[in-house]
């Protein structure tokens, strides 16, 4: 899994960090995760291929997360995309989008698909053989999802030597990777553990913004590998979280360390702190695994 960061911050764009928008590479999948203004420069900046986004995740309707989703639709439509664009977001998008596509009567070629989000439990949203995406209910000002990435479980692991040593015909080498015993050409029973391997373990990644302090959403994230939550203040200003119902590093910290993540990531931070060191040296008193986000950087897990 390999996760880019292309904006961290909230709230308004500036000359050098953009509103919250992220690429995460998993499986054959590129899963575009909420869209600020300026992804479109950063996808091209990290240069991400824009025809191998098929699906994006929106949070919520605040402009931070999804005021370059127009702009993206619309440069779609001047590349001659003709591959289907899933999109999955809160109620009101499907609406917003077609209003603005209605006015400049410009329709685009390929087909625009939205999953309008409603419900405040977590839902699975997207599957296949490889992936699964449910949604994490947040608490926020308007109605917000995180998301959850999730590997399937791989095949297991065939060890040749000892299944040619085992005497099993090549026939059954699939059955085996899928978990089952199978006779050997004397008619014998394999166990299936004694000729093949565990698969590697499951990765996951949890999306966590923006939200307030919210201990709900620990048994949707147990043990992910990695998290990345919202810390749009410090705790010095942890009053500010309540009006607006953000987190404080802190607050991220202590989510982390319920729900036994690998490794938190903390972002969005707010544009008013110019060292995010405190961030990072403030959820550490907490909560050891802490990453801080960053334009353009890349976290691979
Ligand atoms: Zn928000």
């Amino acid at each position: 899994m390999k996760l880019t960061i292309l904006g961290c911050h909230s709230a308004t764009p500036r000359i050098n960090t953009n509103p919250t928008s992220q690429v995460l590479e998993i499986k054959n999948h590129i899963f575009l995760i909420d869209c600020g203004e300026g992804t479109q420069v950063e996808l091209r900046r990290n240069k991400v291929k824009f025809n191998r986004i098929k699906h994006i995740f929106i949070s919520h309707l605040h402009g931070d997360h999804y005021f370059g989703l127009i702009g993206l639709i619309s440069t779609f439509r001047l590349l001659t995309r003709e591959t289907e664009l899933h999109i999955y977001a809160p109620k009101g998008l499907k609406e917003l989008v077609t209003l603005q596509m209605k006015l400049a009567n410009s329709w685009t070629n390929y087909q625009l698909i939205f999953h309008e989000l409603t419900s405040h439990e977590p839902e699975l949203i997207f599957e296949d053989e490889k992936v699964a995406v449910y949604t994490i209910p947040l608490d926020h000002r308007i109605y917000t999802n995180g998301f959850l990435f999730k590997e399937k479980p791989g095949l297991r692991k065939l060890d040749m030597n000892a299944a040619i040593e085992a005497d099993i015909d090549m026939a059954y080498f699939n059955k085996l990777k899928q978990g089952f015993d199978v006779e050997n050409n004397k008619g014998k029973l394999v166990k299936n553990e004694t000729v093949t391997k565990d698969p590697p373990e499951p990765r996951s990644y949890a999306f966590c913004s923006d939200t307030a302090y919210n201990e709900k959403l620990v048994n949707s994230i147990l043990g992910v590998t990695a998290l990345y939550h919202e810390s749009t203040f410090l705790e010095k200003h942890e009053k500010l979280t309540i009006p607006t119902k953000h987190s404080t590093a802190k607050q991220a910290a202590s989510i982390a360390k319920q729900a036994n993540v690998g490794t938190l990531i903390l972002g969005h931070f707010s544009t008013r702190y110019d060292n995010l060191d405190l961030f990072k040296e403030e959820a550490q008193t907490v909560f050891k695994h802490v990453e801080l986000a960053k334009d353009g950087k890349v976290f691979s897990f």
